[in-house]
């Protein structure tokens, strides 16, 4: 099996490219006999460290498109580069171990699994073969630094929404990910939960140097944003990029 790691060259190196590079990406679904458009060339550049916001209506091709980016799915043509290593025609089992070294995701829904916070939290750690003790200082540490100290032994049944985004987006962080998606994670929240929370993901991935691709259905707040891309009818209909 080819090595991600070695292929994808080391940490410094990764930083001297293009965090994601899409070139006219094409996803085409088959639905029975009939054949649905979802993206129509898409085309893209991030750089590592952004922070991007996709917006768009609903059934615009964000989700598609978010899940080409993770290496989650495959287009049917075009390119997916991320950090000079083309992810598009990647074989499964190498596109598992690149998620897995390079990857997170926050989704709308949180996602937790019935146990603890702690144990929520540690659990991607637990799969990397950390011992208990270490695991569990640094899930207790990530939690209290969003703000989660009193919280570390509750169910998800015992949080408010807002507490359990936190816990999941405490889980996305602890593997350290170059690149954090997030496909409407402030969704289920309520408007001043959810400028707070995102607020704390775009602080947080910049604290860590990740690179952040947040699919948000709230176009009035996005002054995190380094690059904001608008999705419609599958094509890129309009994109801003603040840093310039
Ligand atoms: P958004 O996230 O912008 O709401 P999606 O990316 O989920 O939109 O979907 C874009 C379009 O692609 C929709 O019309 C949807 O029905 C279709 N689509 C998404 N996933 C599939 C799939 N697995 N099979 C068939 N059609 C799909
Ligand atoms: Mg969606």
């Amino acid at each position: 099996m080819k090595q991600v790691r070695s292929m994808m060259g080391t940490n410094e190196e990764d930083r001297q490219r293009s965090a994601i590079v899409c070139e006219d990406v094409i996803r085409i679904f088959h639905t029975g006999s009939v054949r649905y458009r979802a993206l129509r060339g898409v085309s893209f550049t991030v750089e590592d460290g952004e922070k991007v916001a996709i917006t768009g209506p609903s059934g615009s091709g964000k989700s598609t498109l978010l899940q080409l980016l993770a290496g989650l799915d495959y287009p049917t043509s075009g390119q997916v580069r991320v950090f000079g290593q083309e992810i598009s025609d990647m074989p499964e089992e190498s596109l598992v171990q690149f998620r897995k070294d390079y990857t997170a995701f926050v989704f709308q829904d949180f996602g937790l699994l019935d146990m603890s916070a702690l144990d929520n939290v540690a659990f991607p750690l637990m799969l990397r073969g950390v011992p208990r003790d270490v695991r569990e200082d640094q899930a207790a540490d990530l939690l209290r630094d969003l703000g989660l100290s009193a919280h570390l032994d509750h169910f998800p049944s015992e949080l408010s929404g807002g507490q359990r985004q936190r816990v999941a987006i405490a889980r996305a962080l602890i593997p350290e990910p170059r690149l954090l998606f997030c496909d409407e994670p402030t969704g289920n929240l309520d408007s001043s939960n959810a400028v707070r929370i995102m607020e704390l993901l775009a602080e947080e991935a910049e604290r860590r140097h990740a690179t952040l691709v947040v699919v948000t259905h709230d176009t009035e707040h996005l002054d995190w944003a380094t690059q904001t891309l608008r999705i419609q009818d599958g094509m890129v209909a309009d994109s801003q990029d603040a840093r310039s």
